[in-house]
């Protein structure tokens, strides 16, 4: 964030706002862990402040000091539109257009309120006053420590606002692995270990709680992988019926499609999941190397995220859908192969 966002930043909190703090639909760990910390931070600031979600999110990330103040837009809808509505002051988090909000989307564009946008995706939109956009962060989590940081606050960090931090960090970077990890992501993480963060606790609530059908499941997903050696790709589908065969729960294929990057040459990972409600094939796309997915998913599932990791959809049948991304792999071919 430049001097003059700070500047601006501060300027817009040294008054009580009535705040509104909204992660993209399906929020992840990032997405709720950010919110959550800039919730305690803006709350112990003095100001009114409240979460929306667009919709609902994984159990596993329902233990997170705080989360039973979020409003679930689906569940709390007269609540959550009131407070948006009545918000001087709108913080969107871990998305870079409101049309990844869903049904948020016409609410945020009549919105009078002010906006700041803090997130780590490519391409951020231009609604926001100040606009603290770094698609080289891990996470947006980081970006919310920073953002602390360049308030000068870093000693009000209390012990639930590290461990909502460390959560998004570790989620979004797979436990510190990706190359979006930086020496600085450690100093963070350092830093928020000692502010409280019980980072062997978070490892265990976020990746320790399985239920015997999510395992069955991921069999499932394995069973069902195709791997294309000669395009380095692997990738898995899962239909309606067998989600509804392993009692599928909202964030149970949380993770799956990364299993096709273990294979050993495999550089682009893919899962194709149905989802009858909505109507679509919900896809997440992961690369290793050079090759993005980001533009891959833009191109042609209508979809974005970051180089390595992105995610889209599709309106036809699941069959038809993996059907033609095979069909589109040649074009791809010198690429995934250089
Ligand atoms: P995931 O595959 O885990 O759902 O998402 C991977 C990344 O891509 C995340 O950063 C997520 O925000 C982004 N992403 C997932 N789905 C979409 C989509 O439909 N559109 C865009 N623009 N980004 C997406
Ligand atoms: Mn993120």
């Amino acid at each position: 964030m430049n001097s003059a966002n700070i500047k601006a930043v501060e300027e817009l909190l040294s008054v009580p706002q009535r705040i509104v703090i909204i992660p993209h639909k399906n929020p992840d760990g990032d997405a709720i862990g950010s919110t959550l910390a800039l919730w305690h931070y803006l709350k112990n600031r003095g100001h009114e402040a409240v979460i929306v979600s667009p919709n609902d999110y994984p159990k596993f990330l329902k233990w997170m000091p705080g989360n039973e103040h979020i409003l679930n837009f689906e569940t709390k809808n007269s609540q959550a539109l009131a407070a948006m509505q009545e918000a001087t002051l709108i913080f969107t988090l871990d998305f870079n257009h409101f049309g990844r909000t869903g049904q948020l989307e016409p609410i945020l564009e009549a919105s009078n309120a002010r906006f700041i946008m803090i997130d780590h995706h490519q391409a951020p939109s231009n609604y926001a006053e100040v606009t603290y956009s770094d698609v080289e962060m891990s996470s947006t989590c980081e970006m919310v420590y920073n953002f602390i940081e360049f308030l000068g606050d870093t000693s009000t960090i209390t012990p639930e606002m590290a461990n909502c931090i460390y959560t998004g960090i570790m989620t979004d970077t797979g436990s510190f692995k990706f190359s979006s990890t930086t020496s600085r992501t450690h100093q963070v993480v350092a830093n928020l270990i000692d502010k409280g963060a019980k980072n062997t606790e978070i490892h265990n609530s976020i990746y320790d709680t399985n239920s015997p059908s999510r395992l069955h499941l991921l069999g499932c997903a394995l069973k069902n992988m195709v791997i294309l050696e000669e395009y380095r790709t692997a990738y898995i589908t899962l239909s309606q019926e067998e989600l509804d065969t392993y009692n599928y729960k909202k964030g149970d294929t949380e993770g799956f499609v990364n299993y096709g990057l273990t294979l050993e040459g495999i550089r682009f990972a893919v899962i194709f999941i149905e989802n009858k409600e909505e109507g679509i094939i919900k896809i997440s796309f992961r690369s290793e190397g050079d090759f993005s997915v980001n533009q891959f998913a833009r191109k042609h599932f209508n979809g974005g995220g970051h180089d390595n990791a992105a995610g889209g959809r599709s309106d036809v049948s699941i069959e038809e859908t993996a059907k033609y991304f095979v069909s589109l792999l040649e074009d791809y071919k010198e690429n995934l192969n250089a």
